[in-house]
């Protein structure tokens, strides 16, 4: 059978069928979370994640430099860590570079600075990787190795009927700004809102913090980070649990930009709804918790907003447009054998 066919995410679950974990080997969460969560002590979990950016499929050396595509590289896993409530520590970092033009050692100068910098500002701390020639392409594969207390972990899975769902950020930027920079070439983008969305897509920022709090707080039932576009991933919270998810077109946190792209062009709504690479973090929460988000949002300076519930319909996820009518989506996230969006 071809990829292409069968898909992300059934390949994953295909492979992982043949590797099964005894209770003995102290893993928690194996395969099917952000981070895979295993025993360090009595009091604390150690959380791994790996990501890969590979040139041409996740990023383009025409519009992203090598200072950001440092900063990315590190940001995208520490994303992970704080899906799950965790403390990122130490990362490893393999590149298979190309020889190429433009690709010499004052290009991995500046990537190097770039991943400093996104380590830095979190604390993290770079201990290995690995370097390999690589034909044509570029790529970068990080891995993220954090902690998190026992009692604070919050996994992809433990939603439950009748939570909310919230979201950190505002949702959509990263896809839009994806396509202001494929069009660059043709008409420049001199819009400051448009320009700032355009950043969001090479620069994203991961909400660590926020999904550190959030933990800490209790305020999650369950926590994924929002890589593949929201239906895909809200779609990954009911995996395996026999509910359904409604949100509302009328809630989502949107920045100015997409509001104004949205009034030239209404198909862009699959942008919040499927787009990739927002890294701001979806999480379900018991509806007594609102007060409690509020506060978090507030001390945070960052939207946390609730955009829907998750329901005893098992029908996936459902979006429910301004006139209370749900609406098909056709694009539902990103894949990357199917690529929908
Ligand atoms: P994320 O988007 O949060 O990085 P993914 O959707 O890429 O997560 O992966 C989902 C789960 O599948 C994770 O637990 C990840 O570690 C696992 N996974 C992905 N690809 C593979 C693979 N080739 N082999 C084993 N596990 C994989
Ligand atoms: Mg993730």
């Amino acid at each position: 059978m071809r990829l292409r066919e069968l898909g992300e995410f059934r390949f994953i679950k295909e492979v992982s069928k043949g590797f099964r974990y005894d209770d003995d080997q102290g893993i928690i969460k194996g395969i099917g979370d952000d981070a895979s969560v295993t025993v360090i002590d009595e009091r604390r979990y150690l959380l791994a994640t790996t990501d890969t950016l590979m040139e041409g499929v996740h990023f383009s050396l025409d519009y992203t430099s090598p200072f950001v595509l440092g900063r990315k590289s590190v940001a995208v896993s520490l994303s992970d860590i704080a899906a799950m409530g965790g403390v990122p520590r130490y990362l490893l970092l393999s590149i298979g570079i190309p020889d190429r033009e433009g690709i010499d050692m004052g290009f991995m100068r500046l990537f190097y600075k770039g991943v400093k910098e996104m380590a830095d500002s979190y604390d993290v701390r770079l201990v290995g990787g690995n370097t390999s020639y690589s034909k044509d392409k570029l790529f970068i594969s990080g891995t993220m190795i954090g902690e998190v207390e026992k009692d604070r972990v919050v996994f992809r899975t433990g939603a439950r009927a009748g939570d909310e769902i919230f979201v950190t950020g505002q949702l959509g930027d990263s896809a839009l700004g994806l396509s202001l920079w494929k069009k660059k070439d043709v008409a420049p983008v001199t819009d400051p809102f448009y320009r700032e969305a355009m950043l969001r897509h090479i620069d994203p920022v991961p909400r660590v913090r926020e999904g550190q709090e959030i933990a800490r707080r209790g305020l999650a039932t369950s926590m994924i980070d929002i890589s593949d576009g929201l239906i895909g991933d809200l779609g990954h919270i009911l995996d395996g649990c026999n509910l359904g998810a409604r949100i509302y077109l009328s809630q989502l946190p949107l920045s100015r930009a997409l509001k104004r792209h949205l009034q030239e062009d209404p198909s862009a709504i699959s942008l919040p709804l499927a787009g990739g690479e927002d890294y701001e973090l979806l999480f379900t929460s018991d509806p007594s918790n609102g007060r409690g988000i509020k506060r978090l949002s507030e001390e945070l300076e960052l939207p946390i907003t609730p955009i829907g519930e998750i329901t005893t319909e098992v029908e996936g996820v459902v979006v429910i447009d301004v006139d209370g009518k749900p609406i098909n989506i056709k694009e539902r996230g990103y894949d990357h054998f199917l690529s929908v969006i």
